[in-house]
């Protein structure tokens, strides 16, 4: 199988780009390989005590053995309350030549800047249309939930970034706290994913370009919330390859019963990367780990190359894509 089988297939909007932060380019530019569109490059969260990704120097490495791996993009999916630095990502993605899209937005409630909660989500999704411009952010993410229901400031975030969309056209993915089997006794309904899709659409964001995260930290073997999420059109986070909150090996049992049930052209696949064990200097999977973790055990599973392309190389670009301009 050629490694660019399905690429010609796909048809994107005129004028669609996928913004990086050096530039805008068209999607079929991208096309080379695979697109991981959640991880994080640089990250400085209170309570995590890992600060590895202060070595830019490191980073740039680690991004660049992904490239050789097969990577053509990599989305970071953190931002100012995060502890994401701009000038980092400009240099990895200078000096790596791997081309970065840099998301923007808030985190969940425990992050907030304290003024979130004096302001409307106009205000805020005012404020993120300035920033996404001033910054060159090429989606919004990851927005999140610390808890099992949206707290009202979360609610707020999450409407004001529907809002952004439908100004700016940006692709949205968000972050949920789904913990596998101990869900639901952890106060974490199942449908969490499906309400953050409630809210999104109910304030103007269109499912096509909207991502729900971490759905793959749901115990959800028949993959039914996955198959609802992507029947309403919504692409599904496969987001977390190689955190064990759910097996890799379930994982992708869950990704098969998708395909089964015709949502493959909804799957997004990511591995959430933070933590150093996963550095290749470290002896870990490296950055890529997504792909050279997940495409052996879904090839053993029986899906085919060129479903793998479709997923891992298109999906993406399908995902980001987006026309720039006033709406
Ligand atoms: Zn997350
Ligand atoms: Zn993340």
């Amino acid at each position: 199988m050629a490694a660019t089988a399905g690429a010609t297939n796909i048809a994107f909007p005129k004028g669609a780009v996928i913004r990086t932060i050096l530039a805008d380019m068209p999607p079929a530019a991208l096309a080379s390989g695979s697109v991981l569109f959640h991880e994080h490059l640089s990250l400085h969260l209170a309570g995590l005590e890992e600060h590895f990704t202060d070595d830019v120097a490191l980073m740039i490495e680690e991004v660049r053995a992904a490239g050789r791996e097969g990577v053509s993009c990599v989305v970071d999916a953190g931002h100012a309350d995060m502890g994401r630095r701009m000038d980092a990502l400009q240099r990895i993605a200078a000096e790596s030549k791997i081309p970065i899209v840099a998301s923007g937005g808030y985190y969940l409630q425990r992050t907030y800047p304290p003024e979130i909660a004096a302001r409307t989500s106009d205000e805020i999704a005012d404020l993120l249309v300035h920033e996404a411009k001033a910054q060159r952010w090429g989606a919004l993410g990851e927005i999140g939930q610390q808890g099992g229901e949206l707290t009202s400031d979360e609610r707020k975030v999450f409407q004001a970034v529907a809002k952004v969309q439908s100004r700016t056209g940006l692709p949205i993915f968000t972050h949920n706290a789904y913990l596998g089997a101990r869900s639901p006794s952890n106060g974490v309904p199942r449908d969490a994913a499906i309400r953050q899709l409630d809210v999104l659409e109910s304030s103007g964001a269109k499912p096509a370009h909207v991502a729900i995260g971490h759905v793959c930290c749901l115990d959800d073997p028949k993959a039914e919330i996955a198959t609802q999420l992507a029947r309403r059109g919504a692409f599904v986070g496969f987001d977390r390859v190689t955190i064990p909150i759910v097996s890799d090996a379930q994982k992708a049992a869950t990704i098969m019963a998708m395909v089964e049930a015709g949502c493959a052209d909804k799957l997004l696949i990511s591995s959430d990367f933070y933590s150093q064990r996963s550095l290749r200097k470290n002896g870990g999977a490296g950055i890529s780990q997504a792909v050279t973790v997940l495409k052996p055990m879904l090839l053993k599973a029986g899906m085919s190359e060129e479903m793998l392309h479709s997923i891992l190389v298109d999906n993406p670009r399908r995902f980001l894509a987006f026309v720039p301009g006033k709406r």
